[in-house]
């Protein structure tokens, strides 16, 4: 008899029969005489209504003024399914029970909207399942040393997930959701794209932390730091599938590189449209000047992705870097107000139409060529680069978003990721 946590993402939770079918697959797991440890989304669309409804109220512009009352709000679409899916385990005749994160409780940070897990105490938990319950425990939020509930981020009840089955030392974490496994890129963008029967775990941070939301980036994190095996797979296949293959099915996310998987050397290709780029037009060329700029930007918490800096022509040289879509225009407001004066710098130009495309493989340690591979592929599509950057496993460009199902298709092809490939 195994631990086994699962985690139903929103689309998986989407409607009463969702649910219902959901309650029948954990039924049929807890049936095969698994202990069941199941950690849901909020139903689909759900946390966007509530958040937007929290727009619409807003005392300012700046979320930060509310931050708390975001994530009290949020975390509700969470104890919503959570609950429904106890009632509708019950109706199948099997004993379950909910709780929301403050109840675990998972102990987070006090960063609302954004906060970090710091332990869980699984006595709770424990007891329950001993007496032969499934329990149900809510993605996406916990509860601050203040007794605050905080939420992890979009996307978080991956980490939740994760997090619990790191913390009960689950024999595996399986996440279902709308896809039945990670692809080579987002089988939304690119129809021919193949499933990946496993990828490893660098791989899968990687592809996680450059946009590929199929899992949260501090799910897989989560995974690495405590070796959980994890498994990404659909929830809409029959519920009542043969569990063997079912427990095969999917992408499994492993810790050690294959023989299958040193052969390719883009094994996917990651995207974002959340970035921005912000250029500082003619800032003198010396000692101190990046400082003042990102110092000034990391002061109002603000991670910046991408940074360039150009030789200077007559002392002067440009400066660009990238910000999350979503502080581009408090980083904007802050360099116009705060540092441009200081820096004697005319002009800071913004762009948010920008989107950032990256190829990702572990065989790119051991191949040169492969980006500039990349390059010719979007130049024959008449794409203009922006920013480049590598790593020892990725290579990332920054472009118009107007080109981005473009060059993700360019790539996909130039590399050979297509369904029917070896
Ligand atoms: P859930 O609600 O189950 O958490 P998400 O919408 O967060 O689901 O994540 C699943 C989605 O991730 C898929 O529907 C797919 O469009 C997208 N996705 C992006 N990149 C990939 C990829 N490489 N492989 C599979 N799915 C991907
Ligand atoms: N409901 C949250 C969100 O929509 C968390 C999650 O689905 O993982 O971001
Ligand atoms: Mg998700």
């Amino acid at each position: 008899m195994a631990l086994i946590v699962h985690k139903y993402g929103g689309t998986s939770m989407g409607s009463t029969e969702r649910i219902r079918n959901v309650a029948k697959r954990v039924a049929k797991w807890a049936r095969a005489g698994h202990q069941m440890v199941v950690v849901p989304s909020a139903m689909s669309g759900e946390t966007n209504r509530l958040l937007g409804l929290a727009k619409e109220l807003a005392p300012s512009d700046n979320p930060t003024d509310y931050f708390r009352e975001l994530d009290a709000l949020a975390a509700t679409g969470e104890q919503a399914s959570s609950a429904l899916l106890a009632i509708a385990l019950q109706a199948e005749g099997m004993p379950s029970v909910s709780y929301a994160g403050w109840q675990v409780p998972i102990r987070t940070d006090s960063a609302f909207t954004k906060a970090r897990i710091a332990s869980i105490d699984d006595a709770r938990v424990r007891a329950d399942l001993n007496a032969g319950k499934v329990v149900i425990i809510t993605g996406f939020q916990g509860v601050d040393p203040e007794g605050h509930i905080t939420t992890l981020g979009r996307g978080g009840s991956d980490t939740s997930a994760v997090a619990v089955a790191a913390a009960m030392k689950a024999a595996e974490c399986l996440i279902y959701t709308d896809v039945d496994g990670v692809y080579t890129t987002d089988p939304r963008v690119v129809p021919e794209a193949r499933r990946l029967q496993t990828v490893s775990f660098e791989e899968m941070l990687e592809m996680a932390s450059l946009g590929s939301k199929v899992l949260q980036i501090r799910s897989v994190e989560f995974a690495g730091k405590y070796k959980v095996p994890l498994r990404v797979l659909s929830s809409f296949t029959p519920w009542d599938i043969d569990i063997h293959e079912e427990a095969k099915s999917g992408t499994l996310i492993t810790f050690e590189e294959d023989e299958q998987m040193e052969q390719a050397i883009v094994s996917g290709i990651a995207f974002t449209r959340d970035e921005a780029k912000i250029s500082i037009i003619g800032v003198p060329d010396k000692p101190g000047i990046a400082y003042k700029i990102l110092g000034a930007v990391a002061q109002a918490n603000i991670e910046v992705d991408m940074i360039i800096q150009n030789i200077s022509k007559g002392g002067l040289t440009d400066f660009s870097f990238t910000v999350n879509r979503n502080d581009h225009a408090r980083a904007m407001e802050l360099l116009k107000t705060k540092v441009m004066a200081d820096l004697g710098a005319p002009e800071v130009i913004g762009d948010a139409k920008i989107c950032k495309v990256s190829i990702v493989g572990i065989g790119m340690r051991s191949h040169v060529g492969v980006a500039s591979r990349m390059f010719e592929s979007l130049s024959a599509e008449g794409i203009n680069i922006q920013m480049i950057s590598t790593s020892e496993i990725k290579t990332s460009v920054v472009i118009d978003e107007k080109y981005l199902e473009l060059a993700v298709r360019a790539l996909h092809k130039a590399f050979d990721l297509e369904q029917n490939q070896a």
